[in-house]
């Protein structure tokens, strides 16, 4: 019996053609063949009466063909085969287009099972192109639940049906399963082999349920318990001691007076510190709350120990900015700040990493590039993510491994939903920043169409005669990326400003400019120089400039409101009134849902429910943003209570053998590894 490893190419009916084709949709092994899981089901359980249907509804009816099968060929080629069929109840006219073979297979006289929809009206209807299959063969197309696959070119479904099939004929009994024996009998859970079977080729309904259900609670359980390890790698340990100094000293440096949320938010953090346990918290506040500062306390605290700390950004020109900030705040204290990003030379990562090695570098701020293995630091004590949601979870318990247990806070703007909290966070502490700084106006938000851009560039004019600073965010780059002529793209859309406003700066970053590029982009932004920056949004997460007032998102109804709503946070930051544009010619009922939505509230916990309402869990933070792994079948929104149920199956199992390292949860064991494996990389 072949394994599940076995490459495709090697199953009875796939040859190097079809192997290529299932490639594209992610199947290489046998094992891959039996985990591509149907989208939705067709019930053909049931037959109908002809006289009995409702129209425009897919049906099974069982019917005898009256008449011999007539080919016509219509206007350009065209070619038509027509016949009657008829049950006990009435008759039906049904008509195969451009598939003449049909007339030479099915013939008057006998009975065939017909799929499809009726059409016409009640007293004469018709169906066009139905499955069918004759009596003597029912159950392969018809009589059944149908699974219908996500399908690429080359691949149809009912050859994905067919490899499908072999391939579960010829895994037998070694279809992958992680779940250790227990588990699957204390939980009530169906055999992997019963499962996969049916999820695939359903007898029955219940039979399906079941199989889902085993499938998902598998999914939810390896994801747990690989949730639970490489949180217990840094729970419940000892923490690295940092005696409580004397924080007004920090204060009194700022240029600012801190809230009341940012004071107690650093208070419950120093707190952590000097407990003796280890600090896990999580600090959340809306956009422009003030959450660097809370870090940059954190930060002092940890250097004024004597120790080091680590500031992790999602991108390079948020990691330039948090430099910045953070020698604005420390310097004073004599504390050195450096940077290690991707984009550095060899030599220039060579001397950081060897000062920071020898414990000269107080705070380094960086990208990923933190993460790579020969990053050594001398007294590693403190290690800060920023809008974390960014990061794999695999990369954030990398970073913590490098020193002894360093103390983590994470802080995020993206409010999240229990379930999704409970997985990502689990036993992080939290403190809320629910007070913005005082002085903070307000962003008028305001949902416009194309008929209005005359008017938005007197706006644009009058605003950065006034010594104000502009963003423009497109969804594209470059023209002719996507074929759609409506889009704007950043670098066209930079040139035609330039062109309105020759008397102002105007330019342009974007995701395919070199990190250096974009880094002189965003330094004269910061500085002021530039009137008016075009971006993709690369800009959206964090990017500070104070001067900006004016926030204008070409095609607005292209972004999710979550994201939106990070766009507009990058206005109104100083103390100048400050408004939010968004260009969108969108008909569509539920993209004038979330750009209404966005022009009544301000509340990012309350947008974030109403995009979630929106769009449903998959979409909510766009593109994975969220750094969890890609789920497979389970719904990590939906599916909740199974969950919560996997959870705690996996606390047990986990406490029981930590390591995981006997014999009946070798399978288990395996499967957790590689999904941190493969959750290592990059999830920007
Ligand atoms: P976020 O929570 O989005 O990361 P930032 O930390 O970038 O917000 O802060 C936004 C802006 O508000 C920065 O320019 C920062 O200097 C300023 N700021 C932070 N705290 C205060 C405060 N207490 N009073 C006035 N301005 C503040
Ligand atoms: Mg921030």
């Amino acid at each position: 019996m072949a394994a599940a490893e076995t490459e495709i190419r090697y199953l009875k009916g796939v040859g190097e053609t079809r192997a290529k084709s299932l490639n594209k949709l992610g199947v290489f092994t046998l094992g891959d063949l039996v985990d591509y899981f149907p989208r939705s089901y067709e019930d053909r359980t049931q037959y109908s009466l002809i006289a009995a249907s409702p129209l425009e509804e897919p049906v099974c009816i069982r019917a005898l063909v009256a008449n011999t099968p007539t080919l016509s060929r219509v206007k350009r080629g065209m070619q038509l085969v027509k016949f009657r069929a008829v049950d006990d109840s009435g008759s039906v006219d049904i008509t195969f287009f451009n598939q003449s073979w049909i007339r030479n297979q099915i013939h008057q006289g006998e009975t065939y099972i017909f799929y499809g929809k009726f059409s016409g009206n009640l007293t004469r209807r018709t169906m066009t192109n139905p499955d069918w299959e004759p009596e003597t063969r029912e159950g392969v197309k018809t009589g059944r639940i149908l699974p219908k696959y996500p399908l690429c070119q080359g691949v149809s479904n009912k050859q994905l049906m067919r490899c499908i099939r072999t391939a579960l004929d010829t895994i037998g009994d070694g279809v992958p399963d992680a779940l250790p024996p227990r588990i699957r009998e204390e939980y009530h859970l169906a055999q992997a082999r019963y499962a996969y079977e049916n999820i695939h080729f359903p007898t029955d309904f219940g039979a399906l349920e079941l199989a889902r259900r085993r499938l998902i609670f598998e999914e939810l359980f390896v994801l747990a318990c690989a949730m639970d390890q490489l949180r217990s790698a840094r729970t419940g340990l000892d923490g690295i001691l940092i005696p409580p100094a004397e924080i007004g000293r920090f204060y009194a440096a700022l240029p600012f007076t801190p809230t009341g949320a940012q004071k107690q938010a650093v208070v419950q953090a120093l707190e952590d510190m000097a407990s003796g346990r280890l600090m896990n918290r999580l600090i959340q506040g809306d956009v422009g709350s003030g959450k660097t500062m809370v870090a940059a306390a954190c930060v002092w605290s940890v250097c004024s120990a004597g120790k080091q700390a680590a500031f992790m950004a999602p991108t390079e020109i948020l990691a330039e900015q948090h430099l910045a900030t953070m020698r604005g705040f420390l310097s004073p204290f004599g504390f050195r700040v450096e940077k290690l990003t991707g984009s550095m030379t060899a030599r220039e990562k060579r001397e950081i990493k060897a000062a920071l090695a020898a414990g000269e570098i107080h705070l380094i701020v960086g990208t990923h590039a933190l993460l790579t293995a020969d990053v050594a630091f001398s007294d590693l004590a403190l290690v800060i993510t920023d809008e974390q949601h960014r990061f794999g979870v695999g990369q954030r318990g990398a970073l913590s491994e490098k020193g002894h247990t360093p103390h983590v806070l994470v802080m995020s703007a993206t409010p999240i939903p229990r379930t999704l909290a409970l997985i990502i966070y689990g036993d992080l502490d939290v403190s809320v920043i629910n007070e913005l700084p005082p002085g903070r106006q307000k962003v008028d938000t305001f949902t416009v169409d194309e008929s209005y851009r005359q008017r938005l560039y007197g706006f644009i004019e009058k605003l950065v005669g006034e010594g104000r600073q502009v963003f423009v965010v497109c969804p594209m780059v470059e023209e002719n990326e996507e074929f759609d002529p409506t889009l704007k793209s950043a670098v066209e859309h930079a040139e035609a400003l330039q062109e309105a406003f020759p008397q102002f700066k105007v330019a342009c970053i974007h995701g395919k400019m070199k990190p250096k590029e974009k880094d002189a982009v965003m330094a004269s932004v910061v500085a002021g120089t530039v009137d008016i920056l075009v971006s993709t949004t690369v800009i959206e997460v964090g990017v500070d400039v104070p001067n900006a007032a004016l926030m204008i998102v070409e095609n607005a109804e292209r972004f999710g409101l979550s994201q939106l709503h990070q766009l507009r946070g990058r206005v109104g930051r100083g103390r100048h009134k400050s408004w939010c544009i968004l260009i969108s010619n969108a008909k569509n009922e539920e993209a004038k849902a979330r750009l209404k939505a966005m022009c009544e509230t301000n509340d990012g916990f309350k947008i974030s429910e109403e995009d979630l309402r929106l769009r449903g869990p998959g979409d909510f933070f766009g593109s994975r943003q969220h750094g969890l792994p890609e789920m497979h079948i389970a719904d990590l929104c939906g599916d909740v209570r199974v969950l919560e149920t996997a959870q705690s199956a996996a606390k047990a199992l986990l406490k029981a053998d930590p390591s995981l390292s006997s014999p009946e949860n070798a399978a288990l064991a395996l499967r957790v590894r590689q999904l941190i494996e493969s959750n290592q990389g990059t999830v920007n």
